[in-house]
């Protein structure tokens, strides 16, 4: 490990420039061409079994070792976003209103060095490595569900992954055992009722006034049918009936959120939505469509993956402190490898030490902490080699 810990170090500049040659050059979500591109001849002229077009626009790439063992998978997204980047660096975006403003510049060139540092030890590797280079994971249905349909995971014993987190000091590592980052599903309600002159309401079925009751009793979902104990978000964002100040408006559409980490709590909450719906449509003799789609799925890691993750870590160089985390309420597709296959998803601090306010992900100044991608290298390298090197001792 030490002497994988020291190539990482000397190919920091390696990983540097990889990373801001993407920067410069981002792709959106399942338009990603030159990134793949880059991301499968790099992996080839290491002498990986390298496949491309994995599930759409993927790559996956296989290390395969000098003795027998487990195949671990690591994985990196490579999408940007349709953000423009107002940094003021030389490695800023040449494509107007697109960016990487969330790290997975990082993601690919940490894996990408990773890889080559790990082939110059294939003769004392136990197992197989596979890295999952993924497209798309910036916009439903993503490319992870895509990939593991076209076979990523084949006989793949368990997967990691993380993030760079730029609003966490860099150092530091988040993770959970169970969830780690929430179902994001997004639903609408449209109200049909009847429209009519403002001062004959008697006529009428408002529909702004159904609006305001289905606001109203949506809030209720969450705070008296849900448990105390469970998690849950219902949020409209948005209401609109727009009309004259003396007109009676006939339709309204209503949008909002909801966030969950239990599949069992989703599945009630958009039960009792349509309950609501189908209530409150019944009272006012009007009708009212919901259409519900589910996100991603929560981010759940497995508990022995996560504590190998708590333990291994905790000893990498660079490492300050390994921390668990309250899940967030964001979303992100690496939930569907964890439903696949056992596993664990963590975060690698990358907020500049001499930054006191970062940029969140998905600001148009977002920027991290390049030293954070070091980290990142050696620290799914020591979950990976922890793992081939366990079960290897097991199996022999
Ligand atoms: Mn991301």
């Amino acid at each position: 490990m030490k002497q994988l810990f020291s190539a990482l170090d000397s190919y920091y500049s390696e990983m540097v420039e990889i990373r801001r040659y993407l920067h410069q050059y981002p792709e959106l979500s399942f338009q990603e061409v030159n990134t793949p591109h880059y991301i499968a001849n790099y992996h080839e002229k290491l002498g990986l079994d390298v496949k491309r077009n994995v599930g759409g626009r993927g790559v996956t790439a296989r290390l395969t070792g000098a003795h027998p063992g487990p195949v671990v998978a690591l994985r990196a997204d490579f999408d940007a976003l349709p953000i423009q980047d107002a940094k003021d660096v030389p490695y800023k975006s040449t494509v107007p209103g697109v960016m990487h403003a969330c790290g997975h510049d990082g993601h690919t060139a940490t894996l990408l060095v990773l890889a080559k540092a790990l082939t110059e030890q294939k003769d004392s590797l136990h197992g197989s490595i596979v890295f999952i280079h993924q497209h798309a994971e910036e916009q439903a249905p993503g490319g992870a569900i895509a990939m593991i349909e076209d076979g990523c995971l084949d006989g793949v014993d368990a997967v990691f992954g993380t993030h760079l987190w730029a609003i966490t000091p860099t150092g530091r590592i988040q993770y959970n055992e169970g969830p780690l980052m929430a179902a994001a599903d997004r639903f609408e309600l449209e109200v049909q009722g009847k429209g009519g002159h403002g001062a004959e309401p008697h006529d009428t079925k408002d529909a702004i006034i159904i609006g305001s009751q289905l606001v109203q009793s949506l809030q209720q979902i969450v705070s008296r049918r849900t448990a105390p104990i469970d998690s849950a978000v219902v949020s409209i964002g948005s209401f609109e009936a727009v009309n004259a100040f003396n007109v009676i408006a006939d339709k309204a559409k209503l949008t909002g959120t909801v966030r969950t980490f239990d599949p069992g709590v989703q599945k009630r909450v958009q039960d009792e939505i349509q309950r609501i719906a189908d209530g409150t449509a019944l009272s006012t003799d009007s009708s009212i469509k919901l259409t519900y789609e589910k996100g991603y799925p929560a981010v759940v890691n497995h508990t022995d993956e996560a504590r190998l993750v708590a333990s291994t870590l905790s000893e990498v160089e660079g490492v300050d402190e390994v921390e668990h985390r309250t899940p967030i309420m964001g979303g992100e597709d690496f939930s569907y490898y964890l439903q696949h296959r056992k596993g664990a998803f963590f975060f690698t601090g990358a907020q500049h030490p001499d930054v006191e306010e970062p940029y969140p992900h998905h600001h148009p100044n977002f920027d991290f902490d390049e030293r954070a991608m070091v980290i990142a290298a050696k620290s799914l390298a020591a979950v990976a080699l922890h793992y081939v090197g366990a079960d290897a001792k097991v199996s022999v």
